[in-house]
C-alpha cells in the first residue's frame, strides 16, 4: 500500500514507524503551524535525520505560516484553534494523496497523547469520504515513549511546544 503520511516531526515519525513500516511510505511535511521559521527548519532537518536509513520518501510543501494564521483566525482559543489546525494540515494531505495516486493517507499526530486523538480520527474519516482516498487509522499512542527514547538515542531534536506561537507562549 502506498501511504502518504502527514509528518509533524522526527520523534513522532519514529514513534509511528512500527505501525506503518510495512507500507510504501512517503512523509508529507506540511506544517505551516510551526513558528518561528528557524523552529520549522530545525524540525524538518531532524525529520530527515530520523528517516535516514529507512526506505521512505519525504515531500515538503513550501513554508507559509500565514496559511495557519488564516485557518485559526475565527477562533484562536483552545480547542477550536487545534481542530482548525488539524483540518488545514490533514485536508491538504488527503487532497495530495488523492491527486498523487496514493492508496491512503494518515498522520503522525496519532502518536501524541497531547493531541486531540478523537478529533483527528473523526477528521481523517470525514476527509477520506470527501476525497475518496482511505484513511489509515491506528492508535499509535502506545509507541509515543518509544519514539521519544529513540530520538534521545539518535540525538534527534525534541521540541518543547506543539508548534504555533500560542503554544510556545504557553510553555514560557
Ligand atoms: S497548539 Fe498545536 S495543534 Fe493547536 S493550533 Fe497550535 S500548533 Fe496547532
Amino acid at each position: 500500500m502506498k501511504l502518504l503520511l502527514h509528518t509533524c516531526c522526527g520523534p513522532c515519525f519514529l514513534g509511528s514507524w512500527a505501525y506503518v513500516s510495512e507500507f510504501e511510505v512517503t512523509n508529507f511535511f506540511y506544517n505551516p503551524n510551526i513558528q518561528p521559521e528557524e523552529e520549522y527548519r530545525l524540525r524538518f532537518e531532524n525529520l530527515k535525520k530520523a528517516a535516514k536509513g529507512k526506505s521512505v520518501g519525504i515531500l515538503e510543501r513550501p513554508y507559509n505560516p500565514q496559511e495557519h494564521v488564516d485557518a485559526i483566525s475565527n477562533d484562536r482559543s483552545f480547542p477550536s484553534r487545534c481542530i482548525s489546525c488539524y483540518a488545514l494540515r490533514l485536508e491538504e494531505t488527503a487532497e495530495q494523496a488523492k491527486e498523487m495516486g496514493f492508496d491512503a493517507f494518515s498522520t503522525t499526530l496519532l502518536v501524541s497523547p497531547y493531541q486531540l486523538h478523537g478529533k483527528l480520527k473523526d477528521l481523517g474519516i470525514s476527509l477520506s469520504e470527501k476525497f475518496g482516498v482511505d484513511f489509515f487509522y491506528r492508535d499509535f499512542r502506545p509507541n509515543f515513549r518509544k519514539g521519544q527514547a529513540l530520538s534521545k538515542e539518535m540525538n534527534i531534536y525534541r521540541q518543547r511546544y506543539c508548534g504555533c506561537l500560542l503554544s510556545k507562549e504557553a510553555v514560557q
